[in-house]
């Protein structure tokens, strides 16, 4: 019997195609020297996609006739038209809950190294300056008193608040709808969760709906002692925005993970003496990045097997059992 035929338009972990490759044909399009020409010879076979950081938009998706499924490797897929893919009956699945603790804690890490200017403490050390110049200053920020803001209280957000209520945190959350099973306050909007908070966490997903939420007006309601730190998506914040805040102390800092045109990093923003800025490095362990992979893996397995998948997102529901894989 055929093997189902997948396309791999950029390079993936190697775990992912070692997984892949017993069940499936693979088509690398990265490989091939002409893609157009490699994408055209396969196009009308190609029943899945396998996908990380990249885009897959309508128009690869209406060159696929056969497409079932894509299967993205991260939570936030973001990078993939899964409202497109769920009007053509293609279902789209991501990563959640395998990497929530991972980036929880990496966004914990983020908060007190910006709050406390940890990586400015530690160049001055390998540069010599605590023999020379003696200690490193006493920093204007602390996390002791703080109120934490986030946006996009979900299942990363959820295991940010658990965190930083151990370090005494008072939270605060703003999402489209209240959460039932939390005790945090809850803000109808974003600026009235940035008028209560000095510290705002963003995890929200990217795409048309949250891009540049955070703006002027959200910056000056956070204040001059507010920190913003980002581990959600870069298409968030307005980056010009935030590097003239950051410039003209209308907020006291900034830690972010993501960026709106990675790996771009604006100018701006490097130049900053309190800006943190990390390389998307959220969920970037071994450990986490197989679990991930193995769920893209699964993913694929499962539905090619049995009709089924483990993660669906909620733009493309799967049915208990698609009838095309019989029992
Ligand atoms: P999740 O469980 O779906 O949580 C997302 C939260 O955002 C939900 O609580 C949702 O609540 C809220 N939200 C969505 N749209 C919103 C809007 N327009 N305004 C206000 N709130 C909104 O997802 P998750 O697993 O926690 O992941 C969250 C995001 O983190 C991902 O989408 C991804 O972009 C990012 N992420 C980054 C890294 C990294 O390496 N830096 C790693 C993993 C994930 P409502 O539906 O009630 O609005």
């Amino acid at each position: 019997m055929s093997r189902p035929d997948i396309l791999v338009p950029a390079p993936m972990r190697e775990m992912i195609l070692d997984g892949l490759a017993p069940h499936f044909t693979l088509h690398r399009l990265y490989e091939a020297e002409d893609r157009d020409a490699m994408l055209a010879a396969v196009a009308d076979r190609i029943r899945g996609i396998a996908i990380s950081f990249r885009p897959v938009d309508k128009a690869l998706v209406d060159r696929l006739p056969k497409l079932e499924i894509v299967a993205n490797f991260g939570v936030g897929y973001d990078n993939v038209d899964a409202a497109y893919c769920g009007t053509k009956g293609v279902i789209v699945t991501n990563t959640p809950d395998v990497l929530t603790d991972e980036v929880a804690d990496t966004a914990i890490a983020l908060m007190i190294m910006t709050v406390r200017e940890l990586p400015a403490a530690e160049r001055w050390l390998r540069e010599g300056r605590w023999k020379s110049q003696g200690p490193f200053p006493l920093t204007r920020g602390t996390l002791r008193g703080r109120t934490l803001g986030i946006l996009g209280l979900g299942r990363i957000g959820k295991a940010i608040a658990t965190r930083a209520e151990a370090f005494g945190m008072a939270i605060h959350y703003h999402n489209r709808s209240r959460q039932a099973d939390v005790p945090y306050t809850y803000h109808p909007s974003l600026v009235s969760l940035a008028e209560a908070v000095d510290t705002l966490m963003l995890v929200a997903p990217g795409g048309e709906e949250t891009r540049h939420m955070v703006g002027e007006r959200v910056l000056e309601a956070l204040g001059p002692e507010g920190v913003l730190i980002n581990i959600g998506r870069g298409s968030v914040v307005n980056e010009a925005a935030l590097a003239a805040a950051l410039r003209q102390g209308t907020i006291l800092a900034a830690g972010l993970d993501v960026f709106e045109n990675e790996p771009q990093v604006p100018q701006a923003l490097l130049d900053l003496p309190n800006a943190v800025l990390l390389p998307h490095v959220g969920s970037a362990s071994v450990a986490t990045r197989n679990a991930m992979g193995q769920l893209v893996v699964d993913n694929l397995v499962g539905w090619f097997r049995d009709g089924r998948v483990l993660t669906p997102v909620a733009e493309t529901p799967v049915p208990a059992m698609s009838p095309r894989h019989g029992a």
